[in-house]
């Protein structure tokens, strides 16, 4: 399976920075075909940005999607709405959904449960709050938000699920976690996978760590063991970093 990597814009670019973004990925030589690279820009900028992703060899994703196929949700959009504004994912429960916009488990699992059952894949993202790694809880509270998300999506075509380890302190702080947490963490999400996903499900989904990845830190973060790639979000917005981070995945052992 390709390493995976994802740039997540979150409410920031335009679609003139977005054709120019996708235009210098287009211009670069970077070899593309070694890694999945998935842009997830904000919903307005998915249509203007469909045709150049697709020339520029990048997937696009949507970055929240609502469970409900369609009805009286205002200002929620639906995986189907995605797929036709040409995403291949989404991104499920990112802790900036879970935290500043109060989405529990249960909404995240159903969530999952939407995209895959449409199609799309998704990046599933865990993690600990700093006040739960200092009490030691990180390992639990990231089996109970696999466990939770997981235990309703049905049949999981490894492939189709990308799970983001992202530390809910180290995201847009410049802090990462450190290289043995981050195997320990990746390590226990594995087990966990195989255990609640049917057949050798679990042993296909690619496990990506997510928080202040940068082209200084990335290859040491994606030489750790168990890390198939990587969540990227403030450094996503320059086409050269991301390009940078994509990089150092082809060159770790
Ligand atoms: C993210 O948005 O998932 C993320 C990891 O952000 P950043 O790289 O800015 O920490």
């Amino acid at each position: 399976m390709k390493p995976f990597f994802g740039a997540n814009w979150k409410m920031n670019g335009s679609g003139l920075e977005g054709l120019s973004w996708l235009q210098t990925i287009k211009e670069s030589s970077g070899d593309r075909a070694c890694s999945q690279l998935v842009l997830f820009p904000p919903f307005t900028l998915l249509p203007v940005l469909a045709e150049d992703a697709r020339e520029a060899g990048i997937e696009l994703g949507g970055q929240n999607l609502f469970f409900e196929p369609s009805g009286a949700f205002t200002g929620e959009i639906s995986a189907s709405m995605l797929v036709e504004a040409g995403c291949t994912w989404v991104i499920v429960g990112h802790s900036e959904r879970r935290h500043v916009l109060h989405e529990d488990d249960a909404t995240v699992g159903r969530k999952l449960f939407a995209a895959l059952g449409s199609g799309l894949g998704a990046v599933l993202c865990v993690g600990e709050k700093i006040e739960e790694r200092d009490a030691g809880q990180a390992g639990d509270v990231v089996e109970r938000q696999l466990t939770s998300a997981l235990g309703g999506s049905g049949p999981v075509d490894g492939s189709s699920l990308v799970v983001a380890y992202e530390p809910v302190w180290a995201i847009g702080t410049g802090r990462n976690a450190s290289p043995g947490d981050i195997e320990t963490m990746h390590a226990l999400t594995r087990e966990v996978l195989s255990r609640v996903l049917p057949g050798d499900a679990g042993s296909r989904v690619r496990i990506i760590y997510g928080g202040s990845v940068k082209p200084s830190n990335a290859a040491g973060i994606l030489a750790v063991p168990g890390v198939d790639g990587a969540l990227v979000g403030g450094a996503s917005l320059d086409p050269a970093s991301f390009q940078q981070i994509a990089g150092a995945g082809r060159a770790a052992p």
